[in-house]
């Protein structure tokens, strides 16, 4: 088989970890017809993202996206499991998107590295990290590439592939055409940190808290400034929040190390992280969220 063939649609996907990307690249690959195992430490975030995507199918058939019964044959196609080897084992594709901290990744690679077939692909949703870093806890890293994914994943176009030091060429090939069977645009992204993505939008949204914490305008206007001046789908922080600001302390931290001062993060972030206010997946960021909504109002005035 070619390197660019399309991928074989009885072709295993293991996801790991079941956070707010997790979910959603679990529901990307089940309704496209493979069978995905979601592993996750906590039993709690399985649970949780079972129901989120069944929220998201469910959304789906109300507007005639999926039948009933793809709809079915979508949800019937995800497993969930709290050990990492049963999860991994058989997988032709591991998609690692745990928390955004090495050690957390460089320990799981080790974990599903000697389960996995020899020809398996690891790939990590990383938002900014070494991929040559991460691929190095692999026996094999020409198999470890970056797959990144974006918020919300059902609705975002794009999967940024990363090429670390290491990675072999049919595995970037690979990795396109698994893009292609998930209805995505990708592109191919040399190793540096942050990649193309996530180094703007981290650097963006912390000039946003930078001028939030210095009162220079409310956060509502910071957000409406960007969003009708300057043609941004959405405000800085309302994507900080849609983020968290927990995996974005984390990537600005990785970037302020390894790219200098312009990405030294705002304190104001390690505050809110501290204070748990880490955006929409508790119900408080920038701005606080009912039933999913935004609260008109509630956003941070001049701090
Ligand atoms: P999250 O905090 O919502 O979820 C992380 C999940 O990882 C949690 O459920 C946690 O229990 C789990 N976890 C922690 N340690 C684990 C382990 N050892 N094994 C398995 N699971 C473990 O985070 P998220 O926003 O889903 O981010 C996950 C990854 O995706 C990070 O690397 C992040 O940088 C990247 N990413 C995030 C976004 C975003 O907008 N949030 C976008 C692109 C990429």
């Amino acid at each position: 088989m070619n390197a660019a063939s399309p991928i074989p649609t009885d072709s295993k996907v293991t996801v790991v970890g079941a956070g707010i990307m997790g979910r959603g690249i679990v529901h990307a690959f089940a309704v496209r017809g493979f069978p995905v195992a979601l592993f996750d430490v906590k039993p709690a975030a399985l649970d949780d993202a079972l129901g989120n995507i069944r929220e998201i199918v469910a959304g789906a058939v109300k507007i005639g996206k999926l039948t009933e019964e793809t709809a079915a044959e979508t949800l019937a196609r995800i497993t969930v499991g709290t050990d990492l080897a049963e999860s991994a084992r058989g997988a032709d594709l591991v998609v690692e998107t745990a928390s955004e901290q090495l050690a957390v990744k460089i320990d799981i690679i080790r974990t599903i590295d000697p389960v996995v077939a020899s020809d398996a692909i690891i790939a990590t949703n990383t938002s900014a990290l070494s991929i040559t870093e991460i691929a190095a806890a692999s026996a094999n890293p020409a198999r470890v590439a970056g797959m990144h994914f974006f918020n919300p994943v059902h609705k975002m176009k794009l999967v940024e592939i990363i090429r670390g030091l290491a990675t072999d060429e049919t595995v970037i090939a690979r990795l396109k055409a698994w893009s292609d069977a998930l209805g995505k645009t990708s592109i191919v992204v040399n190793e540096a940190p942050g990649f193309t993505t996530s180094r703007m939008s981290a650097m963006l949204g912390n000039e946003a808290m930078y001028m939030l914490e210095s009162g220079v305008a409310s956060a509502e206007d910071i957000d409406t400034a960007l969003r009708l001046g300057l043609g941004h789908p959405m405000g800085p922080l309302e994507l900080g929040d849609m983020t968290g600001w927990d995996t974005r302390l984390a990537v600005l931290q990785y970037l302020h190390q390894s790219l200098g001062e312009k990405f030294r993060p705002c304190p104001l972030i390690a505050k809110m992280v501290k204070s748990g206010r880490t955006g929409r997946k508790v119900g408080h960021g920038v701005y606080k969220y009912e039933n999913g909504a935004k609260v008109a109002g509630s956003g941070l005035g001049s701090v």
